[in-house]
């Protein structure tokens, strides 16, 4: 596997069937990019549970001083988060705004 950035290899040096040779290579990538909607917390209705940042798939949340939370640049826009959340405090709005 090249040590190169992924944006920086070729084709021909990427490995045969596009294997992943080491585990955790996506922490290097904002893999969210392509997101079409985001989540956004209303934290004055936010109780800390936590649940939010358990359910999402994707590592996409991040804990924040005095225990709130938001989404970082893993976030994929599935929406999960604010379905489960058990206040409601989670909206989705698309990527523009
Ligand atoms: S929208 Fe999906 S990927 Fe993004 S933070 Fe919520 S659960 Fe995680
Ligand atoms: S699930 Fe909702 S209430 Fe619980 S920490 Fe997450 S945003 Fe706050």
């Amino acid at each position: 596997m090249s040590s190169k950035p992924m944006d920086q290899v070729t084709w021909q040096e990427i490995e045969p069937g596009a294997i992943l040779t080491e585990p955790g290579s996506a922490r290097g990538y904002n893999t969210g990019d392509w997101r079409s909607q985001h989540p956004v917390w209303t934290k004055s209705r936010c109780i800390r549970c936590g649940v939010c940042w358990t359910v999402c798939p994707e590592g996409g949340i991040t804990e924040e001083p005095g225990g709130y939370f938001d989404m970082n640049t893993y976030c994929k826009g599935c929406g999960i988060c604010a379905k489960e959340c058990v206040t409601g405090c989670i909206s989705m709005v698309p990527e523009e705004e």
